[in-house]
């Protein structure tokens, strides 16, 4: 599919004359209608919630809108969860998906009402010595181990990844848990991460469906709720076939009623964390070409690096880069895209052709609404960009402001930098 920009040449130009790049724009328009298609997909399940992972882009006025749209919020921290507290979000719409809980962090989710969704067998103990009591409804985070499969492709390795409860661990867990006063039930998991199909969602619900009906069978627990969590990707490749999420919605039903419903659990309501899909696609860095070098390749040294994006670093990421105003020109130059930290895998794109860049071109990099801005850091000490919304209006809100030296070296409380400085 033609990656195309949600912002015109003309209004960045305009947009970039009151803030300098580096930024990440957001575009509340592919927001709303998102979130309005996900919600429709499963509209069937009349409990149908999306809990959006905040950690994906923690920011209070993106998670507004989706909040309008009807979300709840997934939070996996202390400061997560003091932003949904913000913003007035119901205890219910809260989840509370952590590992290696602090108790602090438990102690202040059971507060605002948070669903505390437990990550391992020894932290019910945990939370019952830190909150005094299991609270009445509680989920159980479920790692059958083995790799997950789809067809005879292996999709993700849950066998090898920390989290959750193992199938034994969740029958007990349930258990102990009903013994200890809960009497409501959810059941979460994620398996693969950025999965760009459609198969993905019925699998693992066929999976948690099956267990759920077991679980009901053999402890007799209320299961009011299961977490389908996240894990649906998006096409950050142009060759990539996007999601169909009516697709997957449909899919989840079918087993849903081969499942649940003969069981009698034709109530249970279906909760999903996306991050990645529900944001993903619905941002961009803009940076600007500020260097050209040429030595034993060619490279183009760009105003943003990767304290701005850290996927293409982290994983090695494909993310998809268009040269404002030249997009119809050919591909006929071999860049490396790179920023400027002391690590050689800052760069944006390796060997990737694009129409001859100019210093001064804007570079528009696709599909950083999640994960992206969020996962920064001040290596080398570089401040953080600014967020800016595009709005459904067409008008520009500044939604975080840009880091500044003053944020940076706020932390050194006896040690006044800046202070020193203006002084000498
Ligand atoms: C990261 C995370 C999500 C969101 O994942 P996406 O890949 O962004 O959909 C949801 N739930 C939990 C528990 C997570 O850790």
């Amino acid at each position: 599919m033609k990656k195309e920009p949600f912002v015109a040449k003309e209004q960045l130009d305009q947009i970039v004359k009151e803030y300098p790049t580096p930024f990440h724009l957001y575009d509340e328009k592919g927001i709303r209608a998102n979130a309005k298609a996900l919600k429709e997909a499963f509209s069937w399940n009349p409990g149908f919630k999306e809990y959006f992972a905040v950690k994906a882009t923690p920011n209070p006025f993106l998670i507004n809108i989706l909040k309008e749209c009807g979300c709840g919020c997934d939070c996996s921290s202390m400061t997560e969860l003091m932003l949904a507290d913000a913003l007035h979000f119901d205890g219910q719409d809260i989840m509370f998906s952590s590992n290696a809980t602090p108790a602090s962090e438990f102690q202040f989710a059971n507060e605002i009402g948070a669903i505390i969704n437990l990550d391992d067998f020894t932290h019910i103990d945990f939370l019952e010595k830190t909150i005094g009591s299991i609270p009445e409804t509680i989920s159980c985070r479920y790692n059958p181990g083995g790799v997950f499969k789809i067809s005879n492709s292996i999709m993700d390795n849950p066998g090898d990844a920390k989290y959750g409860f193992t199938t034994e661990q969740l029958f007990e867990g349930f258990r102990v848990l009903k013994e200890k006063g809960a009497k409501h039930f959810g059941i979460h998991a994620f398996l693969a991460s950025n999965t760009v199909t459609n198969e993905y969602y019925p699998i693992l619900a066929k999976t948690l469906f099956e267990v759920a009906v077991k679980l009901k069978e053999e402890t007799g627990a209320d299961i009011r709720f299961i977490n389908l969590s996240g894990g649906i990707g998006i096409p950050y490749h142009p060759d990539q076939e996007p999601n169909d999420i009516y697709a997957i919605g449909e899919g989840v039903r079918k087993v849903y009623e081969e499942i649940l419903v003969p069981a009698g659990m034709g109530d249970v309501a279906i909760y999903t964390e996306l991050g990645r899909f529900m944001l993903g696609p619905f941002g961009c860095l803009v940076t600007t070409a500020i260097h050209e070098k040429h030595t034993h390749k060619e490279y183009i040294g760009c105003d943003a690096c990767a304290v701005n994006l850290m996927r293409p670093a982290m994983y090695g990421a494909y993310h998809h880069i268009t040269v404002m105003g030249k997009e119809n020109q050919a591909c006929d130059h071999k860049y490396d895209i790179t920023g400027s930290l002391c690590e050689n895998n800052d760069k944006f794109a390796i060997d990737r052709m694009l129409p001859k860049i100019e210093i001064g071109d804007l570079l528009l990099i696709h599909d950083t609404g999640a994960h992206g801005f969020s996962m920064g850091y001040n290596y080398n000490g570089k401040l953080k960009s600014a967020e800016l919304l595009l709005k459904e209006d067409g008008d520009v809100q500044l939604i975080r402001r840009a880091e500044t030296p003053e944020d940076y070296f706020a932390t050194f409380d006896c040690f006044d930098i800046l202070k020193d400085r203006k002084k000498r």
